[in-house]
């Protein structure tokens, strides 16, 4: 079976690690893992809470869950922050009315992921405005804003994690604290820069999601929640399938403290987000090869993709620049089609609508670019991208 076989044409990925085509190339060592993982059955329990220790070393967190993608992660992180340790709670989900159920976000981090908190029965309460719109609005959110709506129906706060983001996570860190209130963090693409992984993991968060199927390589329906061990208890719980008798219901104590549960969930909220046994190996397997390899490699073998492509269409008469701020993240190349009297959604239809589609980065269509993200690029994918950017940019 390939994709010929059932006829679905393949494409060429300028665009990134999205999801929509599929994310970034599984490393090698992830595939190798997956077969190997495939050829033994094991208790997903014990290997849920042998992940977890691996996790938890790579990481510096308590512990962590793998789960089937960075949303799926903030769906279980959230259903944990409602439902703890208790049975009832965890069978309630999503119907949350009867407890805490209210997450801070400010306005501004707000995003079509936030439906992954939401999913999990909290109810959003947004605080912050969007100043910027008014010509002279210069304010961000701001920490006081937070402060303020809290109350008793708070169950915690989500705070999105980039570079950008207002106010400053350890301001807020602060203030959860003095509140006794977790945070979830959303750091799904946030890796690059490597360092982060353990960063975020032990910045005082207490649970952050990546992302498994992005930079890091694993499978795309992957993700890693990372942070306080009875979270990740309980967000394990509301994932793993429960057909057991409670009588020799025996859970590993690494990942679960049997005596703080008030009885044996059922299957729980995040039943159906379930992760293959060969999805944890494989993660797992890429991860260790992320957090191992020199970031200059990663960082110069994606320059070394985007020269190939810069100088091959150089002599178009379309003026080309890098956005590169070294290892810390993933280089682009930008192309100014507008600046040569061209409309970038134009050129973008055609690209996609070539005989090999090719999709390139849309993000800065507005501004009139067209960029190019190398990491979901292969070698034999230069020379088709170069052929269908010089027919979309001579034309
Ligand atoms: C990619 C992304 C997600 C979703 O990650 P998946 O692993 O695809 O579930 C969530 N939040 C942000 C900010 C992302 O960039």
């Amino acid at each position: 079976m390939n994709y010929d076989s059932i006829n679905t044409p393949t494409i060429i990925n300028a665009c990134g690690t999205v999801t929509r085509l599929g994310g970034a190339p599984i490393r090698q060592s992830a595939l190798d893992a997956y077969r190997s993982a495939s050829d033994y059955s094991v208790s997903i329990e014990q290997l849920h809470a042998s992940a977890s220790t691996r996790l938890a070393e790579l990481s510096g967190a308590q512990a962590g869950l793998i789960t089937s993608g960075a949303a799926a992660a903030l769906t279980l992180g959230t259903a944990a922050i409602l439902a703890g340790y208790d049975a009832a709670k965890m069978d309630a989900l999503p119907h949350a009315d009867e407890f805490a159920n209210e997450m801070i976000i400010a306005r501004e981090h707000r995003s079509g992921y936030d439906h992954a908190i939401r999913a999990a029965g909290a109810r959003l309460v947004e605080v912050g405005l969007n100043e910027q719109i008014s010509g002279a609005g210069v304010r961000r959110v701001e920490t006081w804003e937070y402060e303020a709506a809290i109350n008793e129906n708070t169950a915690g706060i989500v705070y999105v994690i980039q570079n950008s983001s207002r106010p400053a996570l350890s301001e807020i860190i602060t203030l959860a604290k003095q509140h006794d209130l977790p945070i979830i963090a959303d750091a799904a693409g946030e890796l690059p820069p490597h360092d982060n992984f353990k960063k975020l993991a032990t910045c005082g968060v207490d649970l952050v999601a990546f992302s498994g199927g992005k930079v890091i390589g694993g499978p795309q329906a992957t993700g890693i929640l990372l942070g306080d061990k009875d979270l990740i208890a309980s967000s394990a719980l509301q994932m793993l399938d429960m057909d057991d008798h409670p009588q020799l219901w025996d859970p590993p104590a690494s990942l679960i403290n049997k005596s703080k549960l008030t009885g044996m969930p059922r299957h729980g909220l995040g039943r159906g987000m379930k992760v293959a046994k060969e999805e944890v190996l494989a993660v797992l397997a890429a991860l260790e090869e992320f957090l191992n390899e020199n970031p200059e490699d990663l960082h110069s073998n994606c320059m070394d993709i985007l020269r190939q492509i810069e100088s091959s269409i150089s002599d178009c008469g379309i003026i080309l620049s890098y956005q590169d701020n070294g290892p810390a993240s993933i280089p682009r190349l930008l192309i100014d089609v507008a600046e040569a009297g061209m409309d970038a959604f134009d050129v973008c239809r055609n690209l996609r609508n070539q005989s090999t589609p090719i999709y390139i980065n849309h993000g800065l269509l507005d501004d009139g670019l067209l960029m190019i993200h190398p990491v979901a690029l292969r070698q034999r994918d230069i020379e088709p991208l170069v052929a269908g950017l010089r027919s979309a940019l001579v034309s």
